[in-house]
C-alpha cells in the first residue's frame, strides 16, 4: 500500500469518527447536538426554545436568537 494514498482516508475517517463521538457523547449529556444557540455569556449550546441558559442562568431575549 502507498502511504500518500492511504493516509488521506485515515485522515477522512478520523475526522468523521471524532464527530460520531462527540455527537454521541453530546446526545448522551442531553444537550443539543446541531441547532440550538450559543449563551453569549457563557459560550455554551443550548436549545434554541431555551429562555435561560442552563449553565450560567443568562436570560435570554425572546426576540434575539
Ligand atoms: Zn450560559
Amino acid at each position: 500500500m502507498n502511504m500518500m494514498l492511504v493516509l488521506p482516508w485515515y485522515l477522512f475517517w478520523g475526522a468523521i469518527s471524532v464527530l460520531c463521538i462527540v455527537a454521541i457523547i453530546r446526545f448522551a449529556l442531553g444537550l443539543p447536538v446541531t441547532g440550538g444557540k450559543v449563551c453569549p455569556e457563557c459560550k455554551s449550546r443550548v436549545f434554541k426554545e431555551a429562555k435561560v441558559c442552563r449553565f450560567c442562568q443568562h436570560k435570554f431575549d425572546d426576540n434575539s436568537g
